[in-house]
């Protein structure tokens, strides 16, 4: 589908029901070539119909140039290792933050330090074995990202008529990267801003981004001081008004924040204990799989951590495994 003139929204399949695809923006220059932002996730079927909407616009992989990745999910990065496999030349631009952060997360039994960690937070192993894994996660094929070039907020690239500039929007992922162009003002939101869902936001279980929310928050303000006229997230659809939406998100987490805080009465709690008590507009929390659950106990450690950095709660690191809070 055409934007507007020389740049084109691609849907690549996804795996998953709640999100049925991925979209990936193509930016055309005669002269500087083809900018691809975001891949769309590493499965054949997705790689195939991404050469299908290039071929319809009279290009094939070896054109792309360069691929620009918002963050370092599976359906951002995912088919890098296969573009990479027929063109050899292109350049891959993302985050330095995402970049490091990743790095710095490359844990090879990440299934038994998930499990380890949602123990740490109330989860018992009997619940946690009883609980199904989420076979489509499983056995996911990372890419090696190699990244050309790294860039930081408020970096600039020109690129023929497409001038752009990166803002770093922390909080889905530590290194998130929104892209705003300022010719046609565009601004292409990766997951940071969806038009319907609120995206995960998560603390990661290794412990490296337990501020999720607050930089999330942060990053959702930063938003409203960009004069934007289309806006361009990953999943879903375009849309206009990206203030409004940001307005919603924002009102989204402040109830979501006075939900957590209400469950608290005199005792402590776990988060597993609070993600049990607070709704999810997926189910329950006990019906979740493993992916499930780890995703909501992460997005509750996040609110959890937010209500501390508030000072409305406190968090007691109590005996060897459990980690609890309580009202301050
Ligand atoms: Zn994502």
């Amino acid at each position: 589908m055409q934007i507007i003139d020389d740049l084109h929204q691609f849907k690549t399949s996804m795996i998953r029901p709640q999100l049925p695809y991925v979209m990936s923006y193509l930016f055309e220059d005669q002269k500087e070539g083809l900018t691809l932002f975001d891949t769309g996730f590493g499965t054949d079927q997705a790689y195939n119909e991404l050469k299908i909407s290039l071929q319809k616009l009279g290009y094939q992989i070896s054109d792309l140039s360069r691929v620009i990745i918002s963050h370092a999910h599976p359906d951002h990065i995912g088919m890098v290792g296969k573009i990479r496999q027929d063109n050899s030349d292109f350049k891959l631009i993302m985050s330095k933050d995402e970049y490091e952060w990743i790095n710095s997360r490359k844990d090879r039994d990440w299934q038994k330090i998930g499990n380890n960690w949602m123990e740490q937070h109330g989860l018992s192993i009997e619940e946690i074995n009883a609980s199904k894994e989420d076979s489509i996660w499983k056995n996911i094929e990372w890419p090696d990202l190699s990244p050309d070039l790294l860039v930081v907020d408020g970096d600039e690239l020109l690129i023929g008529k497409w001038s752009f500039q990166f803002i770093s929007t922390p909080g889905h992922t530590k290194g998130h990267i929104c892209l705003y162009e300022k010719n046609y003002k565009l601004m292409l939101t990766g997951d940071h801003v969806l038009p319907h869902i609120s995206p995960n936001v998560s603390v990661d279980f290794q412990g490296k981004h337990l501020n999720a929310l607050v930089n999330y928050i942060n990053s959702l303000k930063k938003m409203l001081s960009f004069d934007t006229d289309i806006v361009l997230p990953a999943h879903e659809y375009a849309f206009t008004d990206l203030q409004e939406r940001v307005n919603e998100l924002l009102l989204h987490h402040k109830n979501r924040l006075s939900e957590h805080l209400a469950i608290f009465n005199d005792g402590s709690l776990t988060a597993a204990e609070v993600a049990k008590k607070i709704s999810w507009n997926t189910g329950s929390f006990d019906d979740f799989n493993l992916m499930m659950k780890r995703s909501a106990i992460g997005e509750t450690v996040a609110h959890l951590e937010y209500l501390v950095t508030d000072n409305a709660l406190v968090k007691i690191n109590g005996g060897h495994k459990e980690v609890n809070w309580q009202l301050a």
